[in-house]
């Protein structure tokens, strides 16, 4: 089965934690599994040139234009990303993102030719009205496009409930909602949906890792807190290989 863990910096990093970032990558010349790091568009391009592929964590819907502070996918492609993660959970409610909103980012990411990690998941309140399954039906209905495949998209499973926060839902919780995922994507797109990556995020540790990345429809992980120090990041890239 296909395998990728990607480490999501959000907002931390600076050029002072470039020289632990090249230790971390020599350590993964040819890692066994792809690997990527989404640190702040800043140092995208000093980050490049490694095996550890390199992701941003958002980008703008249009090419080019008056939106002061915002980074296109072409430009994030010209700093040597290839990947974009969009729709995750802190843009969603940092930046009142819609569902409509990430299909128009991911439209302007295939635009670019980058692949895109798109993150769906529920609140708490809605992981405790059971809402779970109806949330994440909306959320891939209205924020994947059309013409997604294995080749430009990977599906990032994050309980908004458990991120950053060192709560997961159980074992059985993930496989079940990674089983319906699977389901949901393979009734709408058929062979190209039962091939499309799925990723789990939300408080990924050394300590969980290995019994999340071995259960069905996990095609591994996506790691915001614990990617950040390489003591950390490297145990939890260990347990997938
Ligand atoms: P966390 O974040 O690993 O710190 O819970 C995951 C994410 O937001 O992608």
């Amino acid at each position: 089965m296909y395998k990728m863990i990607v480490g999501n910096w959000k907002m931390n990093g600076t050029s002072a934690d470039l020289e632990e970032f090249f230790d971390f990558a020599n350590d993964w010349l040819n890692p066994m599994f792809d690997l990527m790091i989404c640190p702040p568009a800043t140092l995208i391009g000093r980050m490049t040139g490694t095996s550890v592929m390199i992701g941003a964590q958002d980008c703008h819907a249009d090419v080019k234009g008056a939106h002061t502070g915002d980074i296109s996918a072409e430009m994030l492609a010209d700093a040597g990303a290839t990947h974009v993660i969009v729709g995750h959970s802190e843009r969603r409610t940092d930046h009142a993102e819609t569902n409509a909103m990430v299909a128009a980012k991911t439209n302007a990411a295939w635009n670019a030719e980058m692949k895109v990690i798109l993150c769906i998941g529920e609140t708490e309140a809605q992981y405790r009205a059971g809402e779970t399954l109806d949330v994440l039906r909306t959320q891939m209905a209205e924020s994947i496009p059309d013409g997604a495949m294995k080749t430009n998209i990977t599906i990032a499973y994050e309980p908004v409930w458990a991120i950053g926060t060192g709560l997961t839902p159980t074992l059985q919780e993930i496989a079940d909602v990674h089983a319906f995922i699977r389901e949901t994507l393979v009734a709408r797109f058929g062979d190209a949906g039962a091939a499309m990556p799925l990723l789990y995020g939300g408080s990924v540790k050394a300590s969980n890792a290995r019994d999340i990345f071995v259960l069905p429809n996990v095609n591994g992980g996506l790691v915001g807190g614990a990617s950040l120090r390489k003591a950390d990041f490297t145990p939890i890239c260990s347990a997938l290989e």
